[in-house]
């Protein structure tokens, strides 16, 4: 059959700001998606117009993910439920709809112009489908044909497509072409790393194509191929994920936040550096907080010393240093549970518990300040302003030390740099008292909370004095 195709002349699009040329010769195939929101229109007079408004919100300010906008419509072409196709992108572009890098240079994207509740596809439109299909194929694309949730997990194309698209023998293919089978002579032949290797590593650059691979190559050594690529890529966008990763570990200052790190971290991002955490956590040991511990050295505490990083003191010392001096109407016994809570708390926020545990001591004169008695029990001065009896007041220790902490941390870590669970406790804290949001993240060193957490420009030094006398004492 010949399919003609609704140019985009014809459907009234804008010209794209910039175009990445991609051969369909050096695609594993093509991804299927449909418009999810918004549906089909109602007779096919309104499809030009629903491709025009698809464009107008792709291009338009954070369009496909990028503030300014995408270059064009996300997809190479679109096929509408009453069986016409349309030439969006077209052939020989990369798209921009498939989720991540590493799919948009792999596969074109195909998509079907209806969404949720939409009736079930003709078999004409489906016809057009297949036969767009076969196009890309004929012009050099692989034979793989993927729903858009075999990269993003995501619902697209939707119940109908997912099913077409599973079909057996799939229905983009003669009976004569399902016919033809490639020899195998052995289970994990050497091209077949190669080829691997080269899609994943070189990117399918033609320059760089090994020599050697079958002609023409199975349809499983494009599905190895495209696997493999899901598995490291499960992550999403590669390379402003790893900006990000390395700007936490870098102890992630406002200042030197990436450009390419997005305003919303997404959850998969969140959850693949928790995996990554884990899979490093040799030890106790995380990534970030050996990152934290290797770059303010093991030296003195002072201005510069990260808030995020391995205990500098051990437990010992610090009950040396507060039971050596008066600790108001709390027993030996009550000032070994509360620095208990403090080593608990701060090592589960991955705050180093001495730097927490000196602000305690100078807010609170070692425990000996009216706002850290009994009934009030507020250990950094949280809230309190010196008027009389304006302050808060914790019902238990625990709760007080958690505030503390969950306070310190939303100083520490820029929004959007925390772990979940630093999240939760963070988020705790602050409903015991908001935060300004210009203050988060503005102390991931000491010398951050003099003139912030106090109005005190020495607040610093002496919570750092109080640090470096605590670390004196033998262990
Ligand atoms: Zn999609
Ligand atoms: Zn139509």
């Amino acid at each position: 059959m010949a399919l003609r195709f609704v140019s985009r002349g014809q459907w009234g699009a804008k010209p794209p700001k910039s175009v990445t040329k991609r051969a369909p010769s050096d695609l594993l195939g093509v991804a299927v998606h449909w418009f999810g929101t918004p549906r089909a229109a109602a007779s096919h007079e309104g499809c030009a117009a629903l491709l025009r408004s698809v464009q107008g919100t792709h291009m338009g300010p954070g369009g496909l993910g990028v503030a300014s906008g995408g270059s064009d419509i996300a997809y190479n072409h679109a096929v509408c439920p009453h069986g016409k196709a349309f030439t969006l992108r077209g052939f020989g572009v990369q798209t921009g709809a498939n989720g991540d890098s590493a799919s948009n240079r792999d596969f074109a994207a195909v998509v079907f112009m209806a969404g949720t509740g939409d009736e079930t596809p003709s078999p004409e439109a489906l016809e057009t489908l297949a036969e767009v299909i076969r196009m890309w194929q004929k012009k050099g694309a692989g034979p793989l044909v993927k729903p858009h949730r075999f990269f993003t997990g995501s619902d697209c194309p939707g119940p109908d497509l997912l099913g077409w698209v599973g079909l057996k023998p799939p229905p983009w293919k003669g009976r004569k072409a399902t016919a033809a089978r490639t020899p195998v002579r052995d289970e994990t032949p050497d091209w077949l790393l190669d080829f691997i290797h080269w899609r994943l590593a070189d990117g399918g650059d033609r320059k760089l194509r090994p020599k050697g691979l079958p002609k023409p190559l199975p349809a499983s050594a494009h599905e190895a191929a495209a696997r493999v690529e899901r598995m490291v890529n499960l992550m999403g966008p590669q390379e402003s994920f790893l900006d990000w990763a390395a700007w936490r570990l870098a102890g992630q200052k406002k200042e030197e936040r990436p450009r390419s790190v997005p305003q919303q971290i997404p959850k998969v991002w969140r959850d693949a550096f928790r995996r990554l955490e884990k899979v490093f956590a040799g030890g106790s040991t995380s990534p970030a907080r050996a990152a934290s511990a290797a770059a303010t050295d093991t030296g003195p505490v002072g201005r510069q010393t990260s808030l995020v990083a391995e205990p500098r003191a051990t437990r010992a010392q610090l009950e040396r240093h507060m039971l050596a001096r008066p600790h108001g109407e709390y027993t030996e016994t009550n000032v070994r549970r509360i620095l208990g809570r403090y080593l608990t708390a701060s090592k589960a926020a991955g705050l180093d518990p001495l730097i927490v545990v000196s602000q305690m001591i100078l807010e609170t004169g070692n425990l000996t300040s009216f706002w850290s008695q009994v009934p009030r029990r507020n250990p950094a001065g949280i809230g309190v302003t010196g008027e009389p009896d304006v302050g808060i007041s914790f019902p238990s220790w625990d709760a007080a030390v958690r505030a503390h902490v969950g306070r310190l941390l939303a100083y520490a870590i820029a929004k959007d740099g925390e772990s979940p669970a630093q999240r939760e406790l963070i988020d705790e804290a602050l409903a015991v008292r908001p935060l300004s949001e210009t203050l988060r993240g503005v102390a991931p060193t000491l010398e951050g909370l003099a003139g912030t957490w106090a109005a005190d420009p020495k607040y610093d030094g002496k919570i750092a004095r109080i640090a470096n006398e605590i670390r004196a004492s033998s262990a």
